[in-house]
């Protein structure tokens, strides 16, 4: 496989979403309920197998009023709760934050611990200094080596958060939250608790990069693609088992184009730069949360250290696709893998994982 250049990238962007979840269709006594809803600044698509049109509709639309609920308070550059919490944290005060805000913040603060703070929430800053914290494509230049250096010297980290109940402080005003890495996953998972709550048991949930499923497609299981980051199309396809999440992070949709140079929106917080090796990561994982904070911290960890990263973070099944179009897997996410078309579009190199023991952080 080979890198094809902007335009085939740019065109891709426009295929957002696209062959990421269709399901086989057969004969059925109830029609499937499809609907697409804009959130997070990317399409999310829900179908729901097996259920009465009236009742898939309504847990839809219970949905997307959460989703949207979580859009405003999870965003990291508009007011609402977020911007808020960042205020206090660079006042030096500490801040009531509601129930499902202090949830995720502590599943995002175990979540960097275990990837060994490649995948750090905490550094919104950085994130807002390289332009990232717009809705469309940053433009201008990069930041200057300078404004680099002195906010990596900060040592923002999410591990500065010290969370009780749902008071929220932090040790170090550097701190600048931005749940982007891993608020989808968490949010495909609070939809999925919502459908379930609705009497739901069948459905698929995509949200550009993000294809969760709930139970199976009548007597078939949900089967989904895995984008090529190159080339319009997709590199593999895979059955989802019920429950599980498929996140793949990739630098093709969000990136900065400056002086002739692409620069991915996943930033290594060590050293405030970001990705260059790694064009795509997917993650098979039981919950969206980690699937997409893993996706995004093996990013960072690059072709040398990620099976250390995957194996501190528990996570099996693992793709990943360098900018050289090079593909490498680990032997569980192979073995899930098949082709569309003739053969994968590069060799597959297996890399089995370490035996480490989670980082203990408190
Ligand atoms: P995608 O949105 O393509 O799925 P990611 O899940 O990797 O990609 O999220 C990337 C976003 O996460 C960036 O736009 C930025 O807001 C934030 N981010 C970038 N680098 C990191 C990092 N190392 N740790 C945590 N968040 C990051
Ligand atoms: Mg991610």
């Amino acid at each position: 496989m080979r890198p094809r250049g902007a335009l085939a990238r740019a065109a891709l962007a426009l295929a957002a979403g696209l062959a990421l979840a269709g399901g086989m269709r057969a004969l059925r006594p109830v029609p499937d309920v499809s609907e697409s809803l804009y959130l997070f600044g990317t399409m999310v698509e829900i179908e729901i197998h097996g259920a009465e049109a009236a009742k898939a509709r309504a847990a839809i639309a219970a949905v997307d009023a959460h989703l949207e609920k979580l859009h405003h308070d999870w965003h990291a550059w508009r007011p609402g709760e977020l911007e808020s919490l960042n205020a206090a944290i660079a006042a030096g005060e500490s801040f009531t934050v509601d129930a499902p805000m202090a949830a995720v913040l502590a599943q995002g603060k175990a979540l960097s611990c275990a990837s060994d703070g490649l995948f750090d929430p905490a550094i919104g800053a950085l994130v807002e200094a390289w332009g990232f914290h717009a809705d469309t494509l940053p433009e201008g230049d990069p930041p200057s080596g300078g404004e680099i250096a002195r906010l990596v010297a900060a040592h923002p980290r999410m591990t500065d958060l010290k969370i009780a109940g749902q008071e929220v402080r932090s040790t170090n005003p550097a701190v600048q939250l931005d749940l982007g890495a891993y608020a989808k996953g968490a949010a495909l998972d609070l939809a999925e608790a919502d459908l379930r709550a609705a009497g739901i048991t069948d459905a698929v949930l995509n949200a550009g990069g993000g294809v969760q499923v709930m139970g199976s497609h009548g007597a078939r299981p949900w089967r989904v693609a895995i984008r090529d980051p190159f080339a319009w199309g997709v590199v593999a396809a895979l059955e989802l088992r019920p429950g599980e999440a498929l996140h793949t992070s990739g630098n093709y949709e969000r990136y900065l184009d400056a002086g002739g140079v692409r620069f991915s929106h996943i930033l290594d917080p060590r050293t405030g730069r970001p990705v260059t090796d790694i064009v795509s990561v997917s993650v098979l994982a039981q919950n969206g949360a980690l699937a997409d904070a893993a996706a995004t911290a093996l990013s960072v960890a690059g072709l040398a250290d990620w099976p250390r990263i995957a194996a501190g973070m528990g996570v099996e099944n693992v793709l990943m696709i360098t900018g050289e179009g090079k593909m490498v897997a680990t032997p569980a996410m192979r073995a899930r893998l098949t082709p569309v078309g003739d053969d994968f579009p590069a060799p597959i190199r297996l890399v089995d994982l370490p035996a480490v023991s989670a980082p203990r952080c408190d």
